[in-house]
C-alpha cells in the first residue's frame, strides 16, 4: 500500500482551468471560412523577423509552435497561409470568454486573452459538480462565440491546467484528488509550473527525469539545490499547490516595443520610432484612463543584449509630448555613440487610474470591472 502521509491529502478546492483552442487562429478560421481546414500561421512576416503568435492546428501537423521563427515555419510548412494579428478581434472575442466564466464565480484569473483559472468552491456547494459546470461553459463557449476550448479540473491550479492540456482540443479532463499524485508521477518534471529549461538540465544531470524521480530527492536536498524554489519543487511533485485564484490581476505597466528587419544606425530615425511607439502607448493609457510615473526605455543589440534605461517623474505622464519629453536623454543613456539597435521599446509603469480629473485606485476599477460584467 503507497505510503499516504498528511502531505497527500489533497485540498478541498475545485479549479477549472480553460484554455482555448489555438485561439488567434481559431479566430480568424471562423471569421475567413476559406481558411478552415488549411494551415494558419497568425504572427510576424515571414520575410523579416517575425515570430508565430499562434497557429492552427493543421499547421502543428508541421512541427509548428508558438513563438518558432516565422521563417522557419514556412521552410516547415512552404503552404501555410500567414495572417498578421488583428488584437482588436481577439480582445473581443476574450471579452466574450471572460464574461461566460464570470457568470458562474467572481473568482476568475485570466492569464492571457486565452486562458484562466476559475474556483468554483462555493459554485460547487450545493452539489453540482464542478465537471458539470466545465461542460456548460464548454458549450456556451463554443455556441456563442463559434470557437472552441478545453478544460481541466482538479482540486489546485497545477493539475487543472494539466487537466485542460490532456485532451486539446476541445477536451474535457477532470483529475479527482485520489488521482492526483497518480496522474504526476510518469509526467517529466518540465511539465511541473515553475520548473523551467535550467532547472529541467540540472535534475536530468542528477537523473532526476521524471516528476517520480523527484520524488527521490527529500525537501532538504532540494532546498540544498535549488533555495526556496526547491520547496516548491518538493510540494507540487506530490501535488501540492496553495495558489489561490486571484481575480485582481494588477496591470503594471503598458507598453510596446518594435524588432527592425534591418539593425537601426542613425540615432534620428531611432528617435523617430520611439515617439511614434510613444505615441501607441498614450493611446493605450488614455483608453485605459491610465497615468504612470515611470517611462522606460528597452534597447536590444545586434549581439541580443538588452538594456532598459528608466526615468521617474513625479507628476502624472498621460499624453505623446510627456512620454517624448524623456526620449532623447533615455536614448542618451542607453545607446552608445555609433552602436546599432535591432529592438527599440517604451514601456510606462507606476501607473495609477485616472478619471475626470481625480484619481482612483487602479484596484477599485478593477474591482468594478470584475463585478460589473461587461
Ligand atoms: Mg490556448
Amino acid at each position: 500500500m503507497p505510503r499516504q502521509t498528511s502531505e497527500h491529502i489533497p485540498e478541498l478546492r475545485k479549479i477549472i482551468h480553460v484554455d482555448m483552442d489555438a485561439f488567434f487562429a481559431a479566430v480568424e478560421q471562423r471569421d475567413r471560412p476559406e481558411l478552415r481546414g488549411l494551415p494558419v500561421i497568425v504572427g510576424g512576416d515571414p520575410n523579416g523577423r517575425g515570430v508565430v503568435a499562434t497557429c492552427s492546428y493543421e499547421a502543428r501537423r508541421f512541427g509548428i509552435h508558438s513563438a518558432m521563427s516565422a521563417a522557419r515555419a514556412r521552410t516547415l510548412c512552404p503552404e501555410a497561409i500567414f495572417v498578421r494579428p488583428r488584437m482588436e478581434a481577439y480582445r473581443e472575442a476574450s471579452r466574450q470568454v471572460m464574461a461566460i466564466l464570470r457568470s458562474y464565480t467572481l473568482l476568475v484569473e485570466p492569464l492571457s486573452l486565452d486562458e484562466a483559472f476559475l474556483d468554483v468552491t462555493t459554485a460547487t456547494a450545493n452539489g453540482t459538480l464542478a465537471v458539470d459546470i466545465a461542460r456548460e461553459i464548454l458549450g456556451r463557449i463554443h455556441r456563442e462565440t463559434g470557437l472552441t476550448a478545453s478544460a481541466g479540473v482538479s482540486y489546485n491550479k497545477l493539475l487543472a491546467k494539466l487537466a485542460s492540456d490532456w485532451r486539446k482540443p476541445h477536451g474535457l479532463f477532470v483529475i479527482p484528488p485520489e488521482r492526483g499524485f497518480g496522474f504526476l508521477g510518469p509526467l517529466s518534471v518540465g511539465k511541473l509550473h515553475g520548473v523551467g529549461p535550467a532547472t529541467v538540465k540540472r535534475l536530468a544531470a542528477i537523473g532526476v527525469e521524471t516528476v517520480s524521480d523527484l520524488r527521490t530527492l527529500s525537501r532538504e536536498t532540494l532546498i540544498a539545490h535549488f533555495g526556496k524554489a526547491g520547496a516548491w519543487f518538493y510540494g507540487v511533485a506530490r501535488g501540492i499547490d496553495g495558489r489561490p485564484v486571484q481575480p485582481s490581476r494588477q496591470r503594471k505597466s503598458v507598453g510596446t516595443e518594435r524588432t527592425f528587419s534591418k539593425n537601426l544606425e542613425d540615432r534620428s530615425i531611432m528617435l523617430v520610432n520611439l515617439e511614434e511607439m510613444a505615441v501607441q502607448v498614450a493611446v493605450r493609457l488614455k483608453s485605459l484612463t491610465l497615468a504612470g510615473h515611470t517611462v522606460s526605455i528597452k534597447v536590444r543589440f545586434p549581439d541580443f543584449t538588452t538594456v532598459t534605461r528608466a526615468h521617474t517623474a513625479t507628476e502624472d505622464i498621460v499624453t505623446t509630448d510627456a512620454i517624448s519629453a524623456m526620449l532623447p536623454e533615455l536614448l542618451d543613456r542607453s545607446v552608445p555613440k555609433a552602436a546599432s539597435v535591432r529592438l527599440l521599446g517604451i514601456t510606462v509603469s507606476g501607473l495609477v487610474h485616472v478619471q475626470a480629473g481625480s484619481r482612483v485606485a487602479q484596484q477599485m476599477s478593477l474591482l468594478d470591472e470584475i463585478l460589473i460584467p461587461r
